[in-house]
């Protein structure tokens, strides 16, 4: 096959993937809000495009980049308020009296992060790339916590960076958030691995277990102490059960917000949680997308941000 025709059959192939990954969320869960907050042009249900033909007996291999994001673990994040939500501006209005100021919590999450990063309390501790502690903005309202780090997690030592963490992106930007303007992290921080000696390879992921999620627990109850959100959205059944502390299933527990209660902190106000699918679920599972839809539309009622349902 002539390389011009593998070039361009290549561009055809990076833009259609392109196009079924962007806004794909919100697009299958969510059309009337894509109509709100996407440019008309991407409104398009991506599955109407016809993939480009690949002739038979041809092997093409793309390469895509993600773009890496500037943000380090637990580091204060500036975040100026959208004119759509005066969300930031919100925040910090808000976040008075008893909390910490931003400059403490900056100092506190940096602080547990360092800890965080040399912890060897359970034997996820020897076998991690990296520790995983979380990231975002220390005064968030909003809290997004998962089960744990994964493969791409594990390498870069920054939550929901992988497949799943992509998706999570889209829920965030569906919401009307940027990613910046939450913090993001995980019951476990360090990757629990189905075969420990072989972190380098795909597919080695499992969810941390009970022994490692008590080893874990005080670090995540220390960093929704410090940043306080309103909300904590936990995202799949471990999160739920570990925090909600209830052993229902996620389908129990999800679609209604309960008031969190911590082990180890007294928060210094009341945080309310919700329970949702875990992105990497919705990926399995894309039929589920417009529950965690309605899921989120809840917490976007709860603060004021605009496209939640009345
Ligand atoms: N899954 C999680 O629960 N957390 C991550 O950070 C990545 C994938």
């Amino acid at each position: 096959m002539a390389q011009d025709s593998l070039r361009r059959l290549a561009g055809e192939l990076r833009r259609f993937i392109a196009n079924q990954e962007e806004d794909e969320f919100i697009l299958t869960a969510a059309p009337q809000r894509a109509a709100d907050i996407l440019p008309s042009a991407s409104v398009q249900p991506a599955a109407q495009e016809a993939l480009p033909k690949m002739p038979e007996g041809e092997t093409l291999t793309v390469e895509f980049t993600r773009k890496p994001k500037s943000i380090t673990s637990s580091a204060a994040v500036e975040v100026q308020p959208t004119a759509e939500t005066g969300q930031a501006a919100d925040s910090q209005i808000s976040l008075s009296g008893s909390l910490m100021t931003t400059a403490q919590k900056t100092t506190a999450l940096a602080e547990l992060a360092e800890t965080i990063k040399s912890c060897t309390r359970c034997p996820l501790g020897s076998s991690r790339l990296n520790a995983v502690p979380g990231e975002g903005n220390v005064d968030a309202d909003l809290m997004f916590v998962g089960e744990g780090p994964g493969f791409d997690e594990d390498r870069q030592g920054r939550p929901f960076v992988g497949r799943a963490g992509q998706l999570l992106d889209k829920m965030i930007a569906a919401m009307g958030l940027k990613r910046e303007q939450v913090f993001i992290a995980n019951i476990a921080k360090c990757h629990p691995m189905t075969d420990p000696l072989h972190p380098e390879k795909h597919g080695n992921d499992r969810a941390p277990n009970a022994e490692e999620i008590a080893c874990c627990r005080k670090y995540i109850e220390k960093q929704i102490s410090i940043i306080c959100p309103k909300y904590v959205v936990a995202l799949g059944g471990v999160s739920a059960k570990a925090l909600i502390a209830d052993a229902k299933s996620l389908g129990a527990l999800r679609g209604k917000f309960y008031d969190l209660h911590l082990d180890s902190v007294t928060l210094p106000r009341p945080v309310k949680i919700l329970a949702t699918f875990h992105p990497a679920a919705l990926l399995r599972n894309p039929g589920w997308k417009k529950d965690a839809w309605l899921d989120l539309q809840m917490v976007m009622a709860e603060l004021g941000l605009k496209g939640a349902a009345k």
